[in-house]
C-alpha cells in the first residue's frame, strides 16, 4: 500500500473529485486540439473556465484545507504520503494567493492576446501586440508579488512550471553553457563535418506514407497504441495524459522535411512514456503525473535527440523509411544521419538544432527576467531581442515574425516557461551519462531492446510520478541536481569527437 495513514487516505478519497475534474478538463483540452469544430471554441472556453473555478473552490474548501493542515503535522509518513501533502499544500498556496481578479483578467486578456499575436505575427506588426504584452507582464509581476519571492520576482514564476527552480539556478547553468556552446558551435562550423543544411529539408513526402512511418516507428519503440495510448494529429504536437492507462500524443504532417514529423513523434513518445510508466498504485491521485515541465522535457528530448538523432537509431529505422518513402533509396543511413543533425545559427527557436537551441532559451530567459523586474520596457523589447540575437548567434532578424513575435508563449501568459526547455536538454544528457554506466545504450538501440532503456527510466524517474520535488528526484536518481556538464560533454563527443 502506498497510502496507509488514515488521514492521508481520507485526503486521497476527498481529493479524487479534483483528479476527476482534471481528467475531464484534459479530455476537453485534447478534443479542442484534435476534433472540435472551429466555432466550438466559444462554448469550450466557457466550460473550461467553469471547471477551473470549480477546482479552485474545492481545493480551497474548509474541509480540504483543514485536512491538508492536519496531514502536514503528522509524523512518520512515507514518501508517497509526504509527496501528496506537499503537492496539495502547494496547490492551496497558489490558489489562495493569487486574487480571483488577477486570475480572471489574465484568462480574459490571454484569450484575446493569442488571437492578436497570430495576426500581429502575420502582419509583422509589433505595435499591435504591444499593449497586450505590457498588461501580461504587469499581471505576471503582480502574480509574482502575491506568490512571494526573496531574491528575484522571476523566482515565483519559474516555480509555477518547475517546482523549486530559482533564477540563480538558471543564471548558473546559462553562465556555464553560454561560452561552451559558442566554443563548440564555432568549431562545428569550421570543421564542416556536420552540414548547415540538407536537400532533404525541402523533399516533399506523401502524408499517408509518413503516417505509416510514424506508426511503425512507435510500434518498434513499444508504444502501446490502441491499448493504453493513441496517436492523433493537431496543429501543434503535444502529449496529454488522461491517466496512467490512457496517454495520447499528437503529431503533424507539413508535407516536406520528414524528420520534423518523425522526430516530433518520437519527442512526444518520450513524454508519453513518462506518464505510462508511473506506478499503477498512484492511479487517480495527485501524484499520478510527471512532476515538472523540465523533467518531462528531459524524457522527450532523450528520445528525440539522444536516441532519435543517433547513428544507431537511423540504422534501425532505415528499413522502415525505405519501405514507405520512395526518395530514401538515394540516401545512405550515414547521409540520413547528417540530415537529422544539421547545425546552423538560425533565427527560429523551433527549427534550432541541438547545439544552438539553448542559446535561444538563454535569450528569452534574460529578457523575461529584465521585463519582470521592470529593467526593460516592453517598448524596447524588439531592439533588445535583435541585439542579443546578434551577440549570441551572430545573426539579426529581418522582421518581428522571425524575432520577438515568433513564439506563442507570452501571448498565453506563460512567462517563466522557456527555461524548462533548457532543463529538458540538460536532464536528457544527464540521463544518458548515468544510463551509460548501467546499459550499453547504443547497442540496446541497435538490438531493439527499448524495454531495457524504458525500464531504467522507469526505475530512476518515471514510476515516482510527482512523489519527489524535481531537484530531490534528480538527487535520488543521480546524486546531483540540474547540471550543465553532461550536456556539454555530450555535444563535444557527438559533434567534435
Ligand atoms: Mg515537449
Amino acid at each position: 500500500m502506498v497510502f496507509e495513514n488514515p488521514v492521508v487516505k481520507e485526503l486521497v478519497e476527498k481529493t479524487r473529485v479534483l483528479w476527476a475534474l482534471g481528467h475531464a478538463g484534459n479530455l476537453m483540452g485534447w478534443d479542442t486540439e484534435v476534433y472540435m469544430p472551429r466555432e466550438g471554441v466559444r462554448e469550450r472556453s466557457l466550460a473550461s473556465a467553469e471547471i477551473s473555478l470549480l477546482q479552485q473552490k474545492i481545493i480551497l474548501s474548509r474541509e480540504i484545507v483543514d485536512l491538508v493542515e492536519k496531514a502536514d503535522k503528522l509524523e512518520g509518513l512515507n514518501d508517497y504520503e509526504r509527496g501528496l501533502v506537499r503537492l496539495l499544500k502547494r496547490d492551496i498556496r497558489i490558489a489562495k494567493n493569487i486574487p480571483p481578479r488577477i486570475v480572471g483578467e489574465m484568462a480574459r486578456i490571454t484569450q484575446e492576446a493569442v488571437v492578436v499575436w497570430r495576426e500581429a505575427k502575420a502582419r509583422n506588426d509589433y505595435e499591435m501586440f504591444k499593449p497586450y504584452l505590457k498588461r501580461i507582464v504587469e499581471l505576471s509581476r503582480e502574480i509574482a508579488d502575491h506568490l512571494g519571492w526573496e531574491d528575484h520576482p522571476y523566482d515565483a514564476l519559474l516555480d509555477l512550471y518547475e517546482e523549486g527552480l530559482k533564477t540563480r539556478d538558471i543564471d548558473e547553468l546559462f553562465s556555464r553553457l553560454k561560452p561552451e556552446i559558442k566554443r563548440i558551435l564555432d568549431k562545428v562550423l569550421s570543421m564542416g563535418k556536420y552540414p548547415q543544411s540538407h536537400e532533404l529539408e525541402k523533399a516533399k513526402y506523401d502524408v499517408d506514407a509518413m503516417r505509416r512511418v510514424n506508426r511503425e516507428v512507435l510500434e518498434l519503440l513499444g508504444y502501446p497504441l490502441g491499448s493504453r495510448a493513441r496517436l492523433d494529429e493537431s496543429a501543434h504536437p503535444f502529449t496529454i495524459s488522461l491517466g496512467i492507462n490512457d496517454v495520447r500524443i499528437t503529431t503533424r504532417y507539413e508535407g516536406y522535411d520528414f524528420k520534423r514529423s518523425l522526430l516530433g513523434t518520437v519527442h512526444e513518445f518520450g513524454h508519453a512514456t513518462y506518464e505510462l510508466q508511473i506506478d499503477q498504485r498512484l492511479m487517480a491521485t495527485r501524484l499520478a503525473r510527471g512532476v515538472s515541465l523540465g523533467i518531462h522535457e528531459g524524457q522527450s528530448r532523450f528520445w528525440e535527440n539522444i536516441i532519435g538523432r543517433s547513428r544507431a537509431f537511423v540504422e534501425v529505422i532505415y528499413p522502415i523509411l525505405e519501405k514507405h518513402l520512395d526518395f530514401i533509396k538515394k540516401y545512405s543511413p550515414e547521409e540520413i544521419y547528417y540530415y537529422f543533425n544539421t547545425v546552423r545559427p538560425s533565427l527560429i527557436r523551433t527549427e534550432a538544432d541541438e547545439v544552438t537551441y539553448n542559446l535561444h532559451i538563454l535569450l528569452r530567459a534574460e529578457l523575461e527576467k529584465l521585463m519582470i523586474k521592470g529593467e526593460i520596457s516592453v517598448d524596447d523589447l524588439p531592439e533588445y531581442w535583435d541585439n542579443y540575437m546578434e551577440e549570441i548567434l551572430g545573426i539579426r532578424p529581418h522582421n518581428y515574425a522571425e524575432g520577438v513575435l515568433q513564439d506563442i508563449h507570452w501571448s498565453m501568459g506563460s512567462i517563466g516557461y522557456f527555461p524548462t526547455y533548457t532543463l529538458g536538454n540538460l536532464v536528457a544528457a544527464q540521463m544518458r551519462h548515468h544510463m551509460l554506466r548501467d546499459i550499453d545504450l547504443y547497442n540496446a538501440i541497435i538490438e531493439k531492446k527499448y524495454d531495457l532503456i524504458k525500464e531504467w527510466q522507469k526505475e530512476k524517474i518515471h514510476h515516482w510520478g510527482s512523489t519527489y520535488q524535481p531537484k530531490e528526484l534528480l538527487r535520488r536518481a543521480f546524486g546531483e541536481e540540474y547540471v550543465a556538464d553532461h550536456f556539454i560533454k555530450y555535444l563535444e563527443e557527438k559533434y567534435l569527437g
